[in-house]
């Protein structure tokens, strides 16, 4: 019985990020979780959340300085964080695979970018500031 009820923790779980199709720190999906699963501990939720990025079913992103993400898309993207919302977003700028190989040395098989700055609904808030 154990086992069932762990998958379909961490279905909802899952179908939460899927559905939400931004990306949400841990807390955020605990959150979200909760109104699905009001029992669900925050414990039981980031269990899965690691489980889930093990298992390839979520992309995860580290943040330096704030809470990592987990992201609905799994494929290699760009991330932007803002320095004032600090929300992350998808960013248009093509995955430079060609970056992986420029070291012979070492063998690559993945890298990852976070772009820092100001994003669009902050810049329109500043053009409405100097207006
Ligand atoms: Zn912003
Ligand atoms: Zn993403």
């Amino acid at each position: 019985m154990k086992e069932v009820r762990n998958t379909n923790q961490k279905e909802i779980i899952k179908q939460v990020i899927m559905n939400n199709k931004d990306h949400l720190t841990g807390d955020q999906i605990y959150e979200m979780v909760k109104e699905h699963m009001p029992s669900i501990s925050r414990a039981t939720v980031f269990r899965n959340l690691k489980r889930l990025v093990e298992l390839d079913e979520i992309g995860h992103i580290e943040i330096a300085d704030g809470a990592d993400c987990f992201d609905y898309r799994k494929h290699d993207h760009y991330h932007f964080k803002c320095n004032e919302c600090h929300k992350v977003f998808d960013t248009s700028i093509p995955y430079d695979n060609g970056l992986d190989t420029i070291d012979p040395e070492f063998k690559v098989d993945h890298h990852v970018t976070l772009f820092y700055g100001i994003c669009p609904e902050c810049l329109k808030k500043h053009n409405h500031e100097i207006v």
